[in-house]
């Protein structure tokens, strides 16, 4: 299996701290005002500072992240089974299947199958103003939100981008 990266699900993280340390700087200048000013509206922003604090975190980012780096490796896995990086230092080849596979599978709680996929990525070089023939532009065709994720039309229900034949409209 290839190397899952931890770079992407870092970032999530690293995207919380520097949240929740806004927060935390917010929340100290509202217990000053509440203290100097007796504005005890400061204890009411507070209270709705910390509760909106979770929403704003992307929880959901540090499951979606790490799934999707795993789908990634297991694919590279796939693809490019033999030729290591050459500047990888040498590691222990994959030991061989043993000879008695049969005798081992009956002690594998699991069977195993590697299930290879083709991912669509966005290609920033292909140009956001194209259009589909759904009549929507490239670059809608992926969540920005989530690296460019290939979701399919946000307008409508298009979920492959297939360029429209605008020399055909033209000359009709
Ligand atoms: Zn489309
Ligand atoms: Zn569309």
């Amino acid at each position: 299996m290839g190397d899952v990266k931890t770079e992407s699900t870092a970032e999530v993280i690293r995207n919380m701290a520097s949240e929740l340390s806004g927060v935390s700087s917010r929340l100290e200048k509202l217990a000053d005002d509440l203290e100097r000013k007796g504005d005890w509206d400061a204890a009411s922003e507070a209270l709705s500072l910390v509760a909106g604090v979770i929403p704003n975190l992307r929880l959901d980012l540090l499951a979606a992240r790490p799934i999707r780096e795993f789908q990634y490796a297991l694919a590279d896995a796939k693809q490019a089974p033999a030729p290591a990086e050459p500047a990888a230092p040498a590691e222990p080849a994959a030991p061989a299947e043993p000879d008695n596979a049969d005798e081992d599978i009956a002690n594998q709680p699991y069977l195993l199958e590697r299930v290879s996929y083709v991912k669509q990525h966005y290609n920033p070089k292909y140009g956001d103003h194209r259009l589909c023939q759904c009549g929507h532009p490239y670059e809608r065709h992926f969540d920005s939100f989530e690296d460019m994720e290939a979701i399919g039309c946000k307008y409508c229900n298009c979920n492959d981008f297939v360029e429209a034949d605008l020399t055909g409209e033209a000359s009709s």
